[in-house]
């Protein structure tokens, strides 16, 4: 698995004209070295792939990361990576610029002044192969996701007017839990009447009342890898206002989940509901982008938004959520999760809709 992982990421050094790289963000270091700890860095040169960690971890870094020689770094000593670069003769060393923080960048950049080594700042250079899913990792999102369609039938089974948002939140966390999420990757959103015009509102003791809108976004993890998911409900009478914006909603979401295909950029995928939602005279009520990757990471690549040139290739899982934000009144937001199969958009989420 790493095997195949490590050499895409070489041709891409190769291509940039890099000698070596050190990982130091999360997901990107599980990814390529199957190692789970909380801690370490990997330098990785065209001949070597190096996992340095502490104490606290390389026994287990050794049984989940076999392509990788362990090195047991002291984090209290400042200059271990001058002893891991060491003989390996490069001349340029890329670095994360996307995680990297200024203090590590100084840190560095101070321990390898000795070196004439350049530092060069690489951007999205692993999350764009993490982009594109195996199917080992596409069948532990589906499991994640399996557990979220359930949670959402569950609790749209329990929810009641006079529950509050907590309640609700507790009901579903406990659920996922018991069915096998290993942890929660973000915390759960459930927004009951204007609350749901908050896109990210965190639960709270505001009762759900019957005939509003609420809002329920949770995700569950399976072997490391995320789904992430929203459905709305109406607890009690819809009235008029929720079954327009809900249907407008609705439309936009399935429109673009029939025509996204293979190639597509997330601009134009992002654009085949925004257009829906504008005819529908909510344009200005729908003010994030319509999805995001889902993997390691709960938002990760390809990006679909305005401004997103990143392209939909076979292979890539991704979210499609659109939503309409009222003041005052609430919001409307139903997300799935869809992969790109045979060229088009298949939705691997199943939780009801209507
Ligand atoms: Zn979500
Ligand atoms: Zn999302």
């Amino acid at each position: 698995m790493s095997r195949s992982r490590l050499e895409k990421l070489r041709q891409k050094l190769a291509e940039k004209e890099i000698d070596a790289i050190l990982i130091s963000q999360p997901e990107n270091r599980h990814y390529l070295s199957g190692f789970t700890g909380s801690a370490g860095y990997l330098l990785i040169s065209p001949q070597k792939a190096v996992l340095a960690t502490d104490f606290r971890y390389v026994e287990q870094a050794a049984v989940q990361a076999p392509d990788f020689e362990i090195a047991r770094i002291n984090s209290y000593t400042a200059d271990w990576i001058s002893g891991l670069i060491a003989g390996l003769n490069l001349k340029k060393l890329g670095f994360e610029a996307e995680s990297v923080t200024f203090a590590f960048y100084r840190w560095l950049s101070d321990n390898l002044k000795q070196s004439q080594l350049k530092l060069v700042p690489v951007e999205s250079l692993v999350e764009s192969l993490r982009a594109v899913k195996e199917p080992a990792e596409l069948d532990l999102i589906t499991k994640a996701v399996g557990i979220t369609d359930r949670a959402l039938e569950h609790i749209e089974g329990v929810m009641r007017p006079g529950m509050t948002e907590i309640e609700a939140a507790w009901e579903i966390e406990k659920f996922m839990r018991e069915q096998g999420s290993q942890t929660l990757p973000f915390e759960i959103i459930v927004a009951a009447g204007p609350n749901g015009a908050l896109p990210h509102h965190q639960p709270s003791a505001r009762v759900i009342n019957s005939g509003e809108p609420v809002v329920v976004d949770i995700g569950a993890k399976c072997g490391g890898y995320c789904s992430d998911m929203t459905r709305t409900f109406c607890p009690g009478a819809q009235d008029d206002k929720f079954r327009k914006v809900y249907d407008t909603v609705l439309g936009a979401q399935l429109a673009a989940l029939s025509i996204i295909k293979e190639g597509m950029t997330g601009e134009q995928a992002d654009s085949l509901a925004r257009t829906v939602i504008e005819e529908a005279g909510y344009g200005q009520n729908f003010g994030h982008g319509l999805g995001h990757g889902v993997g390691l990471a709960v938002h990760e690549l390809p990006r679909l938004g305005a401004k997103s040139t990143d392209v939909l290739s076979a292979g890539m899982v991704f979210t499609v959520e659109p939503g309409i934000y009222l003041t005052g009144w609430g919001g409307v937001r139903i997300e799935d999760v869809a992969a790109i199969e045979n060229g088009k958009a298949r939705v691997i989420s199943k939780a009801k809709k209507t």
